[in-house]
């Protein structure tokens, strides 16, 4: 059995936190920015020191040195205390194979980042097409097996069939499900949430996911104060949208959890408000849960709000790993100060308003020492 909170005891808090920043490529760097001028403006209020170490990589980079990450950034990285990270990947760049290159997923695979946690919450202001009162859930999807399991397997080329892999270990499923009871417990203690795990899946057909639900009942087990679910994962996509408010932690295999975070994040404004972390039990990784958007980069009307909001995040895991009390109450300022300018403006164009980055940026800022 692995032992989170003890392991997050052991480590203690800190003078001061070296941030690792990837802002990447097209609105990357815009969005960073933004959340590290928030940073520093919510960090300075309360003494807590912050030191920034910018790396480059992404397409950008593979463009003119073929390569999208130098092995001695991917190893410094490592060496931080938590890294911000914007967006990676161009449509008009491609390795030779003709797929976009994509750091973030060998950072992935290199610190073995077994989750990502993808909070959404419905903030009062945000406009969702979805009729729903309080949606506050965090969605935590495998990131390392499942069905992206044979992503590296031989493949005897066929134009007649193809498999993908799909697998579950006992191992991953252990530490992500021990995950998964104790955000709901730091949930119910930071946002008074109600303390509850939701596992998605197809256990009804598929022999992999019996097993992964038999693992789920063996932690769940192991956690009497924390409610739990076990819903298939079709009538669970449903219920994003027909009752959202149903969920608290929600935790599921590695495609259906790509794909139920993204129906999570567009009930709740869409990918312009929707943070996350890629997290291991020692390295965590935060960044928005978009891409690098080139349709819009460049113009100023990037939403920085999902980046923001994962700089609260970044915190809030410094805040558990280090038993720090003072992350945690930035990354309150930092959120709070967030959900007041989403309730009274200005808001970008994507979540219905017509104001921009930088002044949304500022309005954030304002809204700390109000
Ligand atoms: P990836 O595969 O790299 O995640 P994607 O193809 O899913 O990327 P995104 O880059 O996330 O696409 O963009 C999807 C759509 O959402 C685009 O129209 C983009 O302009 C919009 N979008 C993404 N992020 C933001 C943001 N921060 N603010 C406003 N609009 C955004």
């Amino acid at each position: 059995m692995i032992h989170i909170k003890s392991f997050w005891r052991q480590v203690m808090s800190k003078a001061h936190y070296e941030i690792a920043l990837l802002p990447g490529d097209g609105i990357g760097p815009e969005v960073v920015d933004a959340a590290v001028r928030v940073l520093t403006a919510a960090a300075d209020h309360a003494d807590l020191k912050l030191a920034y170490t910018r790396y480059e990589a992404g397409a950008g980079l593979y463009q003119r040195t073929g390569e999208s990450m130098s092995e001695a950034d991917m190893e410094a990285v490592g060496q931080a205390d938590a890294v911000l990270l914007g967006a990676m990947g161009l449509p008009t760049v491609r390795k030779a194979d003709g797929t976009e290159i994509a750091p973030q997923i060998d950072l992935r695979e290199r610190y073995g980042l077994f989750a990502s946690l993808r909070p959404c919450e419905l903030f009062p202001g945000v406009p969702s097409r979805v009729k729903a009162d309080k949606v506050n859930m965090l969605v935590i999807r495998e990131t390392t097996e499942g069905l992206f399991a044979g992503r590296h397997d031989k493949l005897e080329p066929s134009d007649e069939a193809v498999s993908d892999r799909l697998t579950i270990t006992r191992a991953t499923s252990e530490k992500l499900f021990e995950l998964a009871f104790e955000q709901a417990k730091q949930r119910r203690a930071t946002h008074g949430t109600p303390g509850h795990v939701t596992l998605l899946d197809k256990s009804n057909v598929l022999r992999s996911n019996a097993f992964l639900r038999k693992v789920f009942d063996e932690v769940a087990e192991r956690h009497p104060d924390i409610g739990s679910a076990r819903l298939y994962i079709d009538a669970g996509s449903m219920m994003f949208v027909t009752n959202p408010e149903r969920y608290d932690v929600v935790v599921t295999e590695n495609v259906f959890g790509d794909i139920t975070s993204e129906i999570a994040a567009g009930v709740v404004g869409g990918l312009g408000v929707a943070p996350s972390g890629d997290v291991s039990l020692k390295h965590g990784i935060f960044q928005p849960s978009h891409g690098s958007a080139p349709d819009i980069s460049g113009k100023n009307i990037a939403n920085p709000v999902a980046t923001i909001l994962s700089a609260a995040m970044m915190l809030e895991w410094l805040a558990q790993q280090h038993d720090d009390k003072r992350c945690a109450q930035v990354a309150a300022a930092i959120r709070n100060a967030t959900a007041k300018v989403l309730l009274a403006g200005p808001r970008t164009p994507d979540i219905g308003g017509d104001s921009n980055t930088e002044s949304v940026t500022k309005a954030v800022v304002a809204a700390l020492s109000a």
